[in-house]
């Protein structure tokens, strides 16, 4: 879920506000792609690659910052590179 950044009007995936009707596509796309990224770090971390797991963890969090990025990242920060 994301707020409009116009109106701070809840979203629950709609790709225009609901109460200002502000285009929220690009928003939306980014959200998208940031999940795509934090699940690419999970199949690394999964894979025995933590490098990328890295890498890809803080690629999702440059676009969509969250507690449990934050938490995740500073996690892979305590795993041992091979
Ligand atoms: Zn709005």
């Amino acid at each position: 879920m994301i707020r409009c950044p116009v109106c701070r009007a809840r979203n629950k995936g709609e790709s225009v506000c609901r109460r200002c009707l502000s285009d929220l596509t690009d928003i939306l796309t980014v959200e998208a792609q940031a999940d795509f990224a934090m699940t690419r770090a999970f199949q690394n971390l999964q894979d025995g690659n933590i490098a990328q797991a890295k890498k890809q963890c803080a690629h999702a969090c440059r676009m969509k910052r969250t507690e449990f990025g934050e938490i995740f990242s500073a996690f892979l920060d305590d795993c041992v590179l091979p």
